[in-house]
C-alpha cells in the first residue's frame, strides 16, 4: 500500500511563485489517489482545516502562516484513452500536459503553453490564453467534495472567464480530468506554441517573484461602458458584456512602476505585482486596495483579484 508523505512546519515562502508567506504546521504530499483516505483520516485527526497546492503560482500565503494542513497531489500521470481522449491527473504540470498534446499532433491548447502550475490549478480557475481556455476540450473532472467522489461533466462544471464551480465550493480536491482534442500538425503547432512562449517571455515580468496577473480584466455590461475608457482596450465577451484591459486600467490611474515598500506594479507588464525581495503580505494588500481605489474613483469600475489570496485569520 502507497502510504502519504507528511512534512512539519513548512515555510510556505518555498511553495509559492511570489515567494512570500509564513509556516504550515503541516505538508501532506499525495502520490498515489489511494493515498486521499488517510489524508481525510489525518484531517480529522488533526481538525484542521486543508488547502490543496498546485505549484503555487496563482496564491499568495499570509507572512503569519497558515492554520491548517497543506496538500498537494503529486499525482502524475497523462494517459491516452484513445488517439484524442487523454485523462489527466491534477498534479501534471500543464505544460507537461500540453507538450505532450502537441508531440501527439493535437490542438487546441498551443497558445497556453508558458502557463506554469498544475491541471488542478488551471481546471479551478479556468486557466487561459490568446483565446484559449482550459475548458474548451474539457469533457469532465473528477474530484472529491467533503470526501465524496464526483465527476462532472464540462456544462456541470460553471467554466467562465477565470472561473468554475470548484472556486464556489469548500473542500474540493480535483484528482484528474478527462480532455477530447482536435487533430492538428505538430510542427505548425509547436511553431504556434513556440511563438507565444517568446512573447511571454518577452512581455512578462519573469525576471522577479510574481502570480501573473494579479487582477481579472473587468467584465460589464455593454450599455454601462464608462466614456473615459478608450474603446482600443475593450472587446465583446458576449452578446451582452464586454471585457476590458484590466492593465490598461491601472497605466491609466498612473500607477505601472509604482513600488509601495518591495512590492510593486511591473513597469514591464501593469497588471503583474511583483516581490523586489522583502514584501511582506500587508503591502500586497495594502498595494491591491490602493488600485482598486484608484481604479474605481476613476473607471467606477470594480477589479477583483483573480490570484488566491490566503488571510491567517489568527
Ligand atoms: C509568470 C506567470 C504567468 C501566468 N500566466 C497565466 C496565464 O496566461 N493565464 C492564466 O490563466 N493564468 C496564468 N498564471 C496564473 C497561474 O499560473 C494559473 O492560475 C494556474 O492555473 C495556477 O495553477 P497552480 O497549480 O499554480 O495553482 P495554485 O496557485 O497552487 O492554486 C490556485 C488555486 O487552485 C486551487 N487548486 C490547485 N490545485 C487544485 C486541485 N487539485 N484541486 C482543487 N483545487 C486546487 C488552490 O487551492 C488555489 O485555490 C500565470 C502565473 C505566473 C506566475
Amino acid at each position: 500500500m502507497s502510504v502519504m508523505k507528511i512534512l512539519k512546519d513548512i515555510d510556505l515562502s518555498k511553495f509559492t511563485s511570489f515567494s512570500i508567506g509564513g509556516k504550515a504546521k503541516y505538508l501532506i504530499y499525495i502520490e498515489k489517489e489511494e493515498e486521499i483516505n488517510q489524508f481525510f483520516n489525518f484531517v480529522k485527526e488533526k481538525k484542521m482545516e486543508y488547502f490543496v497546492l498546485g505549484n503555487g503560482t496563482n496564491t499568495i500565503f499570509d507572512d503569519k502562516g497558515y492554520n491548517g494542513i497543506i496538500v498537494r497531489l503529486v499525482t502524475n500521470y497523462i494517459n491516452f484513452l484513445d488517439p484524442y481522449t487523454i485523462e489527466v491527473s491534477a498534479g501534471v504540470d500543464l505544460s507537461k500536459f500540453i507538450l505532450t498534446c502537441l508531440e501527439n499532433n493535437l490542438k487546441g491548447y498551443e497558445k497556453m503553453l508558458g502557463i506554469p502550475g498544475t491541471v488542478g490549478g488551471a481546471i479551478r480557475g479556468n486557466a487561459g490564453s490568446k483565446g484559449q481556455e482550459i475548458k474548451d476540450n474539457l469533457i469532465s473532472v473528477k474530484f472529491y467534495h467533503n470526501r465524496e467522489l464526483k465527476t462532472y461533466y464540462n456544462e456541470d462544471c460553471e467554466f467562465f472567464y477565470r472561473e468554475s464551480i470548484f472556486k464556489n465550493l469548500k473542500n474540493v480536491i480535483i484528482l484528474s480530468a478527462k480532455f477530447q482534442l482536435e487533430p492538428g500538425d505538430k510542427n505548425i503547432l509547436l511553431k504556434e506554441a513556440k511563438r507565444i512562449v517568446d512573447e511571454r517571455n518577452r512581455k512578462f515580468p519573469l525576471h522577479l517573484p510574481n502570480v501573473g496577473c494579479f487582477f481579472k480584466n473587468p467584465i460589464i455590461q455593454k450599455d454601462i461602458l464608462p466614456k473615459n475608457i478608450s474603446k482600443k482596450v475593450v472587446q465583446n465577451y458576449d452578446d451582452e458584456k464586454l471585457k476590458i484591459s484590466a492593465a490598461w486600467l491601472i497605466e491609466n490611474v498612473g500607477l505601472k512602476g509604482y513600488k509601495l515598500n518591495d512590492v510593486g506594479v511591473s513597469n514591464k507588464h501593469a497588471l503583474f505585482l511583483v516581490n523586489y525581495g522583502n514584501a511582506k503580505f500587508s503591502d500586497v494588500i495594502n498595494l491591491m486596495n490602493l488600485i482598486k481605489d484608484k481604479v474605481y474613483k476613476k473607471f467606477s469600475i470594480c477589479l477583483e483579484p483573480e490570484v488566491e489570496l490566503l488571510y491567517n485569520k489568527s
